[in-house]
């Protein structure tokens, strides 16, 4: 589901992916930083939600191990119930969209304080150097409006240092 409500501009910004991957700027990484910290103001999770109603976290066995013992449950009953393994790795995903852990109504996760380790970092704004994680940024571009933000930020602080020059 696409939730960036500024589909026209859309479009340059994946062109604008494109040509950093073909030429990245000096800088480019604490523009990057810089974007990314900004691209959390006025957004609000919680009338979102869009990551957890479309997409699937990655557990590691940490996060099924801690889960299952906030729920009360073995990690077998947990795996059973809602996860996949994901091929050829030692990761588990969840078996449906949206998230068996989403209230619906309110948009809170019910495992909140022991959520995945994933979930806390989505969309990993500045997780990795800019270039390691373009291609997830490009991925997410019209599904998290955080990314959305951050990728525009960008945009036009490149933007304006060429007409300053
Ligand atoms: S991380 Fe992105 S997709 Fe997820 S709720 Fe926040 S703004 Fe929406
Ligand atoms: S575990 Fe919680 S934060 Fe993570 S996708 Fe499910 S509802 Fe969202």
């Amino acid at each position: 589901m696409k939730v960036v409500t500024e589909a026209h501009r859309l479009k340059p910004l994946f062109r604008f992916i494109t040509r950093l991957k073909r030429n990245s700027p000096r800088g480019l990484q604490s523009i990057a930083i810089k974007a990314g910290t900004n691209a959390w103001n006025g957004i609000d999770c919680l009338s979102c939600a869009n990551c957890c109603k479309t997409m699937t976290p990655t557990y590691t066995n940490a996060d099924i191990k801690r889960i299952a013992s906030y729920l009360q449950i073995s990690r077998d009953e947990m795996k059973k119930r809602w996860l996949k393994k994901e091929r050829g790795t030692v990761k588990w995903l969840n078996k449906t969209t949206p998230c068996q852990f989403l209230d619906l109504k309110t948009n809170m996760c019910n495992v909140y304080e022991v959520r995945p380790t994933d979930c806390a970092g989505f969309p990993h704004l500045t997780k990795k150097r800019i270039m390691e994680y373009i291609d997830m940024h490009k991925q997410n571009l019209d599904q998290c409006p955080a990314t959305f933000k951050m990728i525009a930020g960008m945009n036009e602080m490149l933007e304006k240092r060429i007409s300053s020059l």
